[in-house]
């Protein structure tokens, strides 16, 4: 399976950084064997797309109704006019800040794939989940939750991103992400059939080029979500090339 490697750029940048964003795609354009992509601020999807000539940008969020009365939000079909061809849903700090409950990002899922946006589902488990043994029904339960029943691998990607693991520079044990995206593996091929098999799963959690080519080796990581390590060109590059290693 091609690797996908995904950078979140969450709340940051501007303008400014556009150049940063060509440098990225310029590097993408550079390893032909690895999908890789940039999440960004919906302010910056139009320029991006735009500048970076036919690179994957995609957004970190969107409504689940195609249009109406709510304030401050987007549609997934939005996204797709600015030039999104990807979102992310469900991460985590969304569902802390944003309380966003399963339904609501199945609900999101959806109205992504009828717009016609590619949708990586986040799941992942707190640290007290973890230190109570309780990670793996945790995550099992969201990804059955927030998944829609039309799943395929042509639209859909899960990310397993241990909450305790995001931006803290402490990375998940490599045997315990094999157990969990074997889990998860197991779990969509049940929910799924052989579909199951091709839905790609995303680690994410402080990677970075230190750690990307032992997390990326592990079986059933098919790639990465990355915020910290995806705002720059000099943190990016050793992660896809890690990929990319993996891929010949
Ligand atoms: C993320 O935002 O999804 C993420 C994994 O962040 P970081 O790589 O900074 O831990």
């Amino acid at each position: 399976m091609r690797k996908l490697i995904v950078g979140n750029w969450k709340m940051n940048g501007t303008s400014r950084d556009v150049s940063e964003i060509i440098a990225i795609a310029e590097l993408s354009g550079m390893h032909a064997a690895v999908d890789a992509a940039l999440c960004l601020p919906a302010t910056l999807i139009d320029r991006a797309s735009q500048a970076a000539g036919g690179f994957a940008i995609g957004g970190q969020d969107c409504h689940m109704m195609e249009a109406g009365a709510h304030t401050g939000c987007l549609s997934a079909e939005m996204l797709l006019d600015a030039g999104a061809v990807l979102t992310i849903i469900g991460h985590s700090e969304r569902r802390a800040a944003q309380h966003e409950q399963d339904s609501d990002i199945r609900a999101k899922a959806e109205a992504a794939q009828v717009a016609g946006l590619q949708v990586i589902v986040c799941v992942g488990e707190t640290l007290d989940e973890r230190e109570s043994k309780k990670a793996l029904n945790v995550v099992l339960g969201q990804l059955h939750q927030s998944l829609p029943e039309t799943a395929a691998s042509k639209w859909l990607s899960v990310a397993y991103e241990p909450v305790w693991a995001i931006g803290t520079g402490r990375v998940a044990d490599t045997n315990d992400v094999a157990e969990m995206h074997g889990a998860m593996r197991a779990a969509l091929v049940e929910r799924f059939g052989e579909d199951g098999r091709k839905i790609r799963i995303l680690y994410g959690g402080s990677m970075n080029g230190d750690n990307a080519a032992q997390l990326l080796a592990v079986p059933n990581v098919d790639g990465g979500l990355i915020g910290g390590a995806s705002l720059t060109a000099a943190k990016f590059r050793p992660i896809l090339s890690a990929a990319a290693a993996l891929s010949k």
